[in-house]
């Protein structure tokens, strides 16, 4: 078996292409770009909570990594350095590394220098730290919304959702439906061209890492604002996916996982938010607005703008 050093140099030491110093001393050094803001964020992976224990290795190396990058585009941060600390059960090696392809294809993705971190036996677990930068005062944050604010969502919304709960034997989706869903969630796309594109432009952000009203409700936290979605308006694949149309609903709704964006920008900037959709090849639909009623409150309207009551309990928070 492989001791721990063997592990880290033969799995976790890869070049470097903008740090000074990188894995191997008791620190790393790097030199932040002069000038911008050093945004930090760090996201765990935890075997059997955050996916499931036969789940495939690669996969599950491009995931740990790609949550935290979608942290950073959330902030409209570029991700430069980052840190793993992995507890590992044993010393698998095919699995560690297949895990490894993985997680360095996202770094490599995304320009990440892979600079330092730690390697413990214990039960399946992977921590993250990321560094990215930003010019001073550009980070999007999630209290910049302010009623009148358009709210936008990227993507299509609750595929990952969808593609566990099938896993899970609470659906059966068609055979192009589960393989988009099972990539949604295997393979989460991080939204980076979209964070660093809306520099200047949203108002506020968020990934949707526990579902889409839980997440838009802390923006409205945050803001001190409330809001109203446009029921019809929402992104319609899930319902397209899935028969069991409240399941769809759900997924959509309070799914976690897809690490879409979730933004607020001025009713002024719609344009630009619309040309932006354009040049990333990414659909960016507008959902609903801001508003100046309870801070936090969230309300789906229909088609005649009257109230609808969701029934799954991930809506009850903000009913
Ligand atoms: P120390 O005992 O001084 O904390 P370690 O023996 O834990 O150092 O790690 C040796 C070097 O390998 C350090 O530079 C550390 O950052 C790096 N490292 C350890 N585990 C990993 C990992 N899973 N991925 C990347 N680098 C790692
Ligand atoms: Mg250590």
């Amino acid at each position: 078996m492989p001791s721990e050093f063997e592990l880290i140099a033969r799995y976790f030491t890869r070049p470097t292409q903008h740090t000074r110093l990188g894995v191997g001393d008791d620190g790393a050094l790097v030199s932040p770009t002069p000038a911008m803001e050093l945004v930090v964020s760090t996201d765990m992976l935890v075997a059997g909570t955050h996916f499931l224990p036969d789940a495939d290795a690669e996969a599950v190396g491009w995931k740990s990594l790609a949550v935290n990058v979608s942290d950073l585009a959330a902030m409209g941060a570029q991700p430069r350095w980052a840190l793993l600390a992995a507890a590992l059960p044993d010393a698998d090696e095919l699995w560690i590394a297949a895990f490894a392809e993985g997680f360095f294809a996202c770094a490599q993705t995304f320009g990440i220098d892979v600079i330092g971190g730690d390697t413990t036996r214990g039960p399946m677990n992977f921590c993250v730290t990321i560094f990215g930068e930003v010019p001073p005062g550009q980070a999007l944050l999630r209290s910049g919304a302010r009623p009148g604010d358009e709210i936008w969502v990227s993507g299509t919304p609750g595929r990952a959702a969808l593609g566990l709960a099938h896993l899970q034997g609470r659906c059966q989706l068609g055979e192009a439906a589960l393989a988009d869903c099972l990539t949604a969630l295997a393979r989460p796309q991080p939204r980076l061209a979209l964070g660093l594109g809306l520099r200047g432009l949203a108002s506020a952000a968020i990934d949707v890492s526990d579902g889409l009203l839980a997440d838009l409700g802390h923006i409205l936290g945050s803001s001190k604002v409330s809001a109203a979605l446009q029921f019809e308006r929402l992104p319609d694949t899930a319902w397209r996916y899935c028969p069991d149309q409240a399941l769809a609903q759900d997924c959509l709704l309070a799914g976690g996982d897809d690490y879409e964006l979730v933004f607020t920008a001025p009713v002024g900037a719609h344009a630009r938010v619309a040309t932006l959709a354009q040049s990333l090849g990414l659909a960016l639909t507008c959902i609903g607005q801001i508003a100046d009623g309870a801070p936090g409150k969230l309300v789906l309207l229909d088609r005649e703008q009257k109230p609808i009551a969701a029934h799954h309990h991930g809506f009850d928070h903000f009913a």
